[in-house]
């Protein structure tokens, strides 16, 4: 049994660890996390980003990379909710890259 807690620890420990950003994908599949599941991990990415955040008083934070559309480049720069765009509203194109997560440490 995992409970939240770690799981929310865990997805900042594998943050830390990597040299470059990662997407949803990438975190649910370092934690061991079925890929199917790896959208709910937005949620506890946007808890444990505000709590590293709060705790290290704003000197480490979780950075976003906005989704991007392959096909015409937009940039998805005001999401009003952590996730993947499932359509780009310029184009119309469903093939989005989605965002990813860096660790930050200042
Ligand atoms: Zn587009």
């Amino acid at each position: 049994m995992k409970n939240f807690e770690s799981r929310r620890e865990r997805i900042i420990d594998v943050l830390k660890n990597s040299d470059r950003p990662l997407n949803i994908d990438e975190i649910a599949a370092l934690i061991g996390l079925n890929p199917r599941e790896s959208k709910s991990l937005y949620e506890d990415l946007r808890h444990a980003a505000k709590t590293l955040y709060r705790k290290s008083k704003g000197r480490e934070y979780i950075a976003m990379i906005p989704p991007r559309c392959i096909n015409c480049g937009f940039v998805f720069k005001n999401l009003n909710k952590l996730r993947k765009p499932s359509k780009c509203p310029k184009c119309k194109s469903e093939r989005i890259i989605p965002p990813s997560f860096m660790y930050v440490e200042e």
